[in-house]
């Protein structure tokens, strides 16, 4: 067996200052440092309406104060159950302030889901907003949980921005039909104070500034946690990807969901780290955003794959001037070469594609703003990064020449561990000879000689037929070949004979006339013995993430066989 150093001496790195250091900073000193030097400049424009550095800062000190008089504090877990709002960035920092660790959750979530995450983290207080269907959820998990306490804001009605924004904002806020549950307390209750209150001691390096939930490499979701090193860490990578910064207005188009890791350090801590200003949208609605580029001029737009396609799609794009946009940054799941080139060709905007999990607070790679934007990689390691691969199913070695291995991380940004899952971690790092901590990420890849990186398929995904393993990204690679075929994905499903068998779900290209059977015998035609589908089903959707990433797991539990 060779030597498990040998992968690590492999270890690819970020071609300029890969070893760049990144001193210990916590979230609120980025953010009051921002807040110093930006002071009366934007940082938020939330459908028109701009708020300041000096107000976001204010909004935050008030919430802070205003959790710490009810007699929460540091170590405790406060929850998010949020769109993108301004109340989402001033209770973000607040909590932060308070010493207190954010926890995440998807606006999405069934009340089921919530009890269920809210009590795995030990959340004491949850913050969400009323006009939405977030309040009957957060009311139904607020019964059935020990959940202490909901804090509701609002944004019907409201006022122009003047001094003391977020109190004027939230003042209008009602609480539901529940005037005498004192269980709930109003936004505007809760920053009804003057911000003063002293603010905690924050470790950088030890302290959990967030849960962040995440089905990880396998099974049910599990509490990553981010320490406020690794997400600061994270957001200066983040800004360094940019060779511009400083030269060009730095105007970001946040519509990607808060909640979700991605958004909250590429648009988020970023844009706090840089000073510049988030033009945020509460959801994704292609309209809007064509609408809000052209009144903004917003210069950046992180997304997914699924959203540039919809972008491409919308009837006024032939009409939108993309002239203000400079680059749009891809993550999440993997972005298909045409879709890459055919946005680049309609927009004139760059459309470079990253990659990075819950675990690595959001980034591990990407493709550079200037320079070799290679299509179908993940690009290269991020500042203070290295990336490696191990194999398959020994991960202390490396893999067979030219196989591709399993991704490994390293780097400033990788998550403490598991909340309450010694188990987990267990699996999840591999420490080298010089005690250099390495995540395992579940992602296979390749590198190829320009050190630019390449996911093939993900462990997890992997299926088992008479004992050869399949992976999905495989078949699915052949089917988008079909022109008829718009979406796919390939799942494995029990078989008698094998074990297991590949089943393919498609939607089809408008005006697409294929069927089933056509589909099927023209992909097996295509296909190894082994990976031959039994059956390809055609939909008319597939089922997405909220960050509209197509959902492979809620597949699985339609099929029954998760
Ligand atoms: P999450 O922790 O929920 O953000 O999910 C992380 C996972 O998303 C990774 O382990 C990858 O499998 C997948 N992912 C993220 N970015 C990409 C990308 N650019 N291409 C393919 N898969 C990706």
């Amino acid at each position: 067996m060779r030597d498990a150093e040998t992968a690590w001496r492999n270890a690819y790195q970020h071609p300029g200052p890969w070893n760049r250091t990144f001193p210990p900073l916590s979230l609120v000193d980025m953010f009051e440092q921002a807040a110093q030097r930006r002071d009366q400049a934007p940082l938020l424009d939330f459908l028109g309406r701009k708020y300041s550095y000096a107000e976001t800062l204010d909004g935050a000190r008030r919430v802070a104060c205003g959790l710490k008089d009810m007699g929460y504090g540091a170590g405790d877990r406060i929850g998010l159950f949020l769109p993108n709002v301004p109340h989402y960035v001033a209770a973000y920092y607040g909590i932060l302030m308070l010493g207190a660790t954010v926890v995440n959750f998807s606006p999405l979530y069934t009340a089921e889901e919530l009890a269920h995450q809210v009590a795995d983290s030990g959340t004491r207080v949850l913050f969400t907003i009323s006009a939405t269907a977030l309040l009957p959820t957060a009311l139904k998990v607020l019964d059935d949980s020990a959940l202490e306490r909901l804090v509701v804001g609002s944004v019907a009605g409201a006022l122009p921005p003047t001094k003391s924004l977020f109190y004027r904002l939230f003042r209008g806020s009602e609480v539901a039909k529940r005037p005498h549950d004192d269980r709930i307390t109003a936004f505007s209750a809760l920053i009804d104070n003057d911000g003063g209150c002293t603010k905690a001691d924050i470790d950088a390096t030890s302290h959990v500034a967030l849960i962040q939930y995440t089905g990880g490499t396998t099974g049910s979701p599990k509490g990553a946690l981010l320490t406020h090193q690794n997400m600061s860490s994270a957001a200066r990578m983040s800004a360094a990807l940019d060779p511009k910064l400083g030269e060009v207005e730095d105007r970001i188009l946040g519509v990607l969901p808060l909640f979700h890791v991605f958004a909250n350090t590429c648009v988020l801590n970023r844009t706090v780290a840089t000073g510049g200003e988030i033009v945020m949208l509460p959801r994704f609605d292609a309209a809007q955003v064509l609408a809000t580029l052209d009144r903004t001029q917003a210069n950046a737009l992180p997304g997914v794959p699924t959203m540039y396609q919809a972008l491409l799609d919308h009837p006024k794009t032939a009409q939108t001037d993309f002239s203000s946009l400079r680059v749009c940054i891809s993550g999440g799941a993997p972005l298909a070469a045409e879709l890459k080139a055919r946005f680049e060709t309609v927009t004139g905007a760059k459309l470079v594609e990253g990659y990075g999990l819950s675990e690595t607070s959001g980034v591990a790679s990407c493709n550079p703003y200037e320079g070799l934007n290679k299509s179908g990689t993940i690009g290269q390691p991020m500042q203070g990064t290295r990336i490696a691969l191990v194999d398959k199913e020994d991960p202390n070695s490396p893999p067979p020449d030219g196989e591709p291995g399993e991704i490994v991380v390293n780097g400033p940004q990788i998550m403490k561990g598991y909340w309450n899952r010694p188990d987990a971690d267990a699996g999840v790092f591999i420490d080298d000879a010089q005690g250099q901590r390495w995540l395992r990420t579940g992602d296979v890849g390749t590198i190829d000689d320009d050190g630019y990186i390449r996911i093939v398929d993900r462990l997890k995904d992997m299926i088992a037929v008479s004992g050869f393993k399949v992976f999905p990204s495989e078949v699915e690679t052949v089917l988008y070949r079909h022109p008829a075929v718009k979406e796919a994905l390939v799942i494995g499903v029990p078989d008698t004979y094998r074990g297991e068998s590949p089943r393919a779900y498609v939607t089809l290209n408008k005006d697409a006339t294929a069927t089933e059977e056509e589909l099927r015998d023209w992909l097996n035609g295509q296909l190894g013995k082994h990976e031959r589908v039994d059956q390809v089903v055609i939909r008319k959707e597939l089922p997405k993430t909220l960050v509209g990433k197509l959902d492979r797991k809620a597949l699985r539990i339609e099929a029954g066989i998760a």
